[in-house]
């Protein structure tokens, strides 16, 4: 069960307030994306192997050293006692480990603001916490990056190191180290404003009246809002349909179509309907928008996102290109343009999926490379003669992206390469992503 959905349930069953919610949410996350330089640190300040601990013990270090290092409103004595008290059926020796292992990091590891830090500090000891704490440990915790920088960086980043060595070896250190923040950060939370049912400033207007900040985001159809995404969805603008929350570098997806009024667009892997009920608004809702996906639970989502932004043709169909079945009636035929958002490895918007970089391997990566290939192929099949193919996915890794687009031009007669465009994560900006925008030639199904 995803940590969202396991707090809806306890939300329902009234066991949960907002505030709890908020830092439960905070919690969950921030372990999952900081795992890797967690157990860094316990293992410099444990005297067993973590591998010999038992899963429960290492999940509650994690719990509580994560709540001493990030969470400043949680008193040091409380983080290390409600950790021990999570393992309160357990032998008295392992809440005592615990309790030994977290006292220790709490006395000897020193979090300052950033404008403290006199520089020298080994960089095996130090450990920037966010852009104003850093934190200083007592003993070298992480490997000298003259040793390897790519092992250094995964460390002190939580990523796995593969990827620290794929990014490395395409960009410069600053750009990956850049990228290494902005997968750690809070994600932004952006929106996009429904502007067949309203304008930026109305919405801004709205949004300030019913209690939730916001403001004009980087992009005319953009805003960006200080408030956490389960709060907008509890607002009255949201449920009128006057916004959708996604994520600015996606936004630029549906652009690349250049939708018209009349036109026939098909969306191959819709749900939950962010690109495809944005085709609808960029064509005025006078485009039929067919948006197909395998996922018929998925799908719901896109009837719900349709219904709430007010929209009227978009087609929620289920199909599967690449599965046995004939094609449902509503995908028959050839379509002016086709939009491809495939399954990725979502190294783009790790900020936002945490647990995506524990599942990713060069495996992995092959696999959803290939499948991505094999939707492009039955794709190009339903675009019709001089129409445009749309291929995107939130991922970083050339073999999903550029590898992808050449493979297809080789593959393709009818396709040619109009422009691709990758955008990097970046710590103040949006969230990776990578779209090429192909014109198809004739010949067809
Ligand atoms: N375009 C969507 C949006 O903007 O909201 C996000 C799409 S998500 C990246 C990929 C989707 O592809 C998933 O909903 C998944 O169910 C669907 N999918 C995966 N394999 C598929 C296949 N073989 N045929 C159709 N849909 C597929």
């Amino acid at each position: 069960m995803l940590v969202p959905d396991l707090l809806d349930d306890l939300d329902a069953a009234g066991r949960l307030d907002a505030r709890s919610r908020r830092f439960l949410l905070e919690l969950v996350y921030g372990v999952l994306r900081r795992r890797s330089t967690l157990d860094c640190i316990l293992a410099a300040y444990s005297n067993e192997p973590l591998a010999r601990l038992d899963p429960d013990c290492l999940q509650v270090l994690r719990l509580g050293l994560y709540q001493l290092l990030w969470l400043d409103g949680v008193p040091p004595f409380a983080a290390i006692s409600e950790s021990v008290e999570l393992l309160s059926r357990r032998h008295a020796g392992v809440r005592a480990f615990v309790n030994g292992v977290l006292r220790t990091i709490d006395r000897e590891a020193r979090r300052v603001e950033v404008s403290l830090d006199r520089g020298g500090a080994s960089a095996r000891k130090r450990l920037d916490l966010s852009p104003e704490r850093v934190a200083f440990f007592s003993k070298p915790v992480f490997i000298d990056p003259d040793e390897s920088r790519a092992l250094h960086l995964a460390q002190v980043h939580s990523m796995p190191v593969f990827l620290v060595e794929r990014w490395l070896s395409r960009h410069e250190p600053a750009l990956v180290e850049a990228i290494l923040e902005a997968s750690n950060r809070k994600p932004p939370v952006t929106a996009r404003i429904q502007r067949l049912k309203t304008n930026r400033d109305s919405l801004l207007r709205r949004l300030v009246a019913e209690g939730i900040d916001a403001r004009a985001g980087i992009l005319d159809e953009s805003i960006q809002i200080d408030a956490a995404p389960m709060d907008i969805v509890r607002s009255a603008a949201f449920k009128e349909g006057l916004l959708y929350l996604q994520d600015e570098a996606a936004m630029k997806v549906a652009h690349a179509v250049e939708v018209k009024p009349g036109e026939r667009i098909l969306d191959l892997c819709a749900a939950p309907g962010g690109k495809a009920t944005h085709l609808a608004e960029l064509a005025s809702d006078e485009a039929e928008i067919v948006a197909a996906d395998r996922d018929l639970r998925r799908l719901e989502r896109v009837k719900e996102n349709v219904a709430r932004l007010g929209l009227t043709r978009v087609v929620p169909v289920v199909w599967d290109p690449l599965g046995e079945e004939r094609p449902p009636e509503e995908v028959r035929g050839t379509f002016d343009a086709v939009l491809l958002d495939v399954p990725c490895s979502n190294t783009g918007v790790l900020a936002r999926r945490p647990e995506a970089r524990w599942r990713v391997s060069v495996d992995a990566i092959r696999e959803l490379a290939d499948q991505g290939r094999r939707l492009l192929h039955e794709a190009v099949k339903s675009v019709r003669p001089g129409g445009k193919l749309v291929f995107s996915t939130c991922s970083l890794e050339d073999e999903e992206n550029r590898d992808a687009v050449k493979r297809a031009l080789v593959a393709n007669p009818r396709l040619t390469l109009v422009r691709q465009e990758e955008t990097l994560p970046s710590p103040n900006g949006p969230d990776g992503g990578f779209f090429a925008l192909f014109d198809v030639g004739g010949g067809g199904r």
